[in-house]
């Protein structure tokens, strides 16, 4: 796979699936894992594979919101932490606040690889240039000081029935505002009904999720993470947001995908 070609038109979406691959060969993600992206892609595709100007606006108005927050955290499930968990890492080091590995079939060995993974994910970023304005000499330590929640699983979501309800009671069990990348939309659900700010990444506008949580990006979870990045540090105000309209642009741009036909 190492040899497409940079002017490959799918390369970046047969990186994603050959990253996926792997990961789900190493035991890091659920059977389901690679269904859930393949609903994914398809919106993907409909969208042009691109970060709309919606879907910006929607990456501002959550970066101000992680940064208002008292107690923010980024929950990481499998796909996020295989595709986007250096940006996720990256993020937590720029709002100051935890990860949580938090994935909805949960089983011992999965939550240990997905952990020691963004342990080493930790170390790569550290050794990155800090965002701009920032200082070399400490970025280090600010990347290193992230805590990587999820192994002690002695906090519980309300709402939630067995497994699906455990989380760290130091991550989202007292977080009031929760960045969510691909949730699940009984958790996420759960999560509103706890008066948590809900913010998350989905590409399917019409999923629960997209619906439920306060503000949705409608974009690909490694494309939204990367500009959530660049908007933690442009210092982003939080507005009067409308979500139902982030909603309805994305499935305006899905519609206008049939001029791409030849008439
Ligand atoms: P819900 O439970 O919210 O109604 P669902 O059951 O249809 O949604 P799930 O399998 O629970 O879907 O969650 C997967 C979601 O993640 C899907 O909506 C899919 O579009 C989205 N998704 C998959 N891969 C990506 C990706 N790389 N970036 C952003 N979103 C993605
Ligand atoms: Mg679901």
């Amino acid at each position: 796979m190492g040899e497409i070609p940079d002017s490959h038109p799918r390369k970046a979406s047969l990186l994603a699936r050959t990253k996926l691959t792997e990961a789900a060969a190493e035991g890091l993600l659920a059977e389901s894992a690679l269904i859930a992206h393949g609903r994914g892609e398809a919106f993907d595709y409909l969208l042009g594979e691109k970060t709309s100007e919606s879907a910006s606006l929607a990456i501002h108005e959550t970066a101000a919101r992680l940064l208002k927050a008292e107690r923010a955290v980024i929950s990481l499930n499998g796909n996020t932490t295989v595709l986007a968990g250096e940006q996720a890492i990256r993020a937590a080091a720029i709002i100051g606040c935890p990860v949580e590995v938090n994935i909805y079939y949960r089983t011992p060995e999965r939550m240990e690889k997905l952990i020691s993974a963004l342990e080493n994910i930790r170390l790569k970023v550290a050794n990155q240039d800090p965002p701009v304005g920032w200082d070399d000499s400490q970025w280090p330590e600010i990347v290193n000081s992230v805590d990587i929640l999820g192994a002690d699983a002695d906090g519980l979501i309300e709402g939630l029935e067995g497994p699906r309800a455990i989380c760290s009671s130091r991550g989202i069990e007292a977080a009031d505002a929760v960045l969510v990348p691909l949730e699940d939309g009984d958790r996420c659900e759960a999560l509103v009904a706890l008066g948590k700010q809900v913010l998350v990444i989905d590409l399917n506008p019409l999923s629960r999720t997209a619906r439920m949580a306060h503000v949705t990006i409608v974009d690909e979870v490694s494309r939204a993470m990367t500009e959530l990045c660049s908007a933690l540090v442009e210092d982003p105000h939080v507005s009067q947001w409308d979500n139902g309209q982030a909603l309805r642009d994305a499935l305006a741009i899905m519609a206008q995908a049939s001029n791409q036909i030849p008439s």
